[in-house]
């Protein structure tokens, strides 16, 4: 019930206005989001990389509703690649589709993500784009863009995202597969109805089990390089005995976590020389992916109110 009120709050409007006013939101929010500045998040991301982690860079914002401001967020993905190539990091990027306008005009997002994937394969350096997945509505749109742009606008540099909690998504994967797709598989983060994902956690994990699995047998024979974004370790653990067992590579795959989340296990698995990304997210726009963020974890939430009451 905490994480449904949680997941409604993160797309009320009401609740941004109050939440955000909060002194206290802010100083919670700096345990998940870099900052609000591109300084800060290069910042960040340089400390990161000095600890042996790479990582996905995202400027927060999302649900954009007007032409101009969609513009403006593509702008501001160019000046971050500009950034990542300036300051030498070891780092990719993250970005939503509705940041970039699907809302307002389907063409205009295409657009503004070739001009993006364009600015990243010109520098001279590796930086993939991951266009992250949003709630079910936005499945198969995220996925007919993906596929335009590798197959009709060429770009080899675009990744995207499969949630486990979606009853499709073994579909979806074993068709991505086949087109040897670059994947990030995570669990899922938004409130959807059980006509759509499994309502239960442990559904949910197994599902995420099996589609990993799918996707290491694949990048074993050279397919895909997949990103195994999860925080739970009894999954990770799984994730390396089964590379271990089929002698999968520790270069053909990489584990994600989210920037603030498990960092002394993300410190561990670089450890241990596996490859670690943070997705280190930055800008104004934080709200609702600091809400999503307390939806996962209840304990976020009583860290929150404690602050409120310290305060
Ligand atoms: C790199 C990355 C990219 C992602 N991209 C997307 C995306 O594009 N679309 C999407 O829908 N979702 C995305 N997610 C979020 C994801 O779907 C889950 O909501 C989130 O990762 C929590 O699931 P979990 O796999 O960590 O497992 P869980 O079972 O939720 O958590 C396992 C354990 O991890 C820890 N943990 C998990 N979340 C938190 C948290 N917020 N704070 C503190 N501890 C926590 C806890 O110890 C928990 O017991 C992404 C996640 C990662 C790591």
């Amino acid at each position: 019930m905490l994480r449904s009120l949680l997941l409604y709050l993160a797309q009320a409007a009401w609740a941004q206005k109050i939440v955000s006013n909060w002194r206290v939101t802010k100083r919670v929010v700096r345990r998940f989001v870099a900052g609000e500045t591109l300084q800060e998040a290069v910042e960040v991301v340089r400390q990161l990389n000095a600890k042996g982690l790479t990582a996905t860079l995202d400027v927060l914002g999302e649900s954009i509703d007007e032409p101009g401001k969609a513009r403006a967020m593509k702008d501001a993905y160019i000046e971050l690649l500009e950034a990542i190539d300036a300051n030498d990091l070891d780092a990719w990027v993250s970005l939503k589709l509705t940041a970039l306008g699907l809302d307002v005009d389907e063409a205009l997002c295409r657009d503004n993500l070739r001009q993006i994937l364009a600015c990243a394969r010109d520098l001279d350096r590796d930086i993939r784009i991951t266009i992250d997945m949003e709630d079910h509505t936005y499945t198969d749109r995220t996925l007919d863009m993906f596929r335009a742009l590798r197959a009709e606008d060429g770009f080899d540099n675009v990744r995207t995202v499969i949630q486990a909690y979606l009853y499709r998504s073994d579909d979806d994967i074993a068709r991505l597969v086949e087109e040897c797709a670059g994947i990030r598989l995570c669990k899922g983060a938004y409130k959807e109805p059980p006509s759509v994902a499994y309502p239960n956690k442990r559904d949910v994990d197994q599902a995420y089990i099996r589609n990993m699995e799918v996707l290491l047998k694949a990048a074993s024979n050279g397919c895909g390089y997949p990103g195994i974004a999860t925080h739970d370790e009894r999954i990770i653990n799984q994730a390396k005995g089964f590379a271990a067992a089929f002698g999968i590579p520790r270069s053909r795959f990489e584990f994600q976590m989210l920037y603030g989340v498990r960092s002394a296990l993300q410190e561990e698995l670089a450890a241990q020389d596996y490859r670690v990304r943070v997705y280190v997210p930055y800008g104004t726009e934080w709200y609702p992916y600091f809400m999503r963020r307390l939806a996962e974890r209840p304990a976020n939430v009583w860290f929150f109110v404690s602050n409120f009451f310290r305060r």
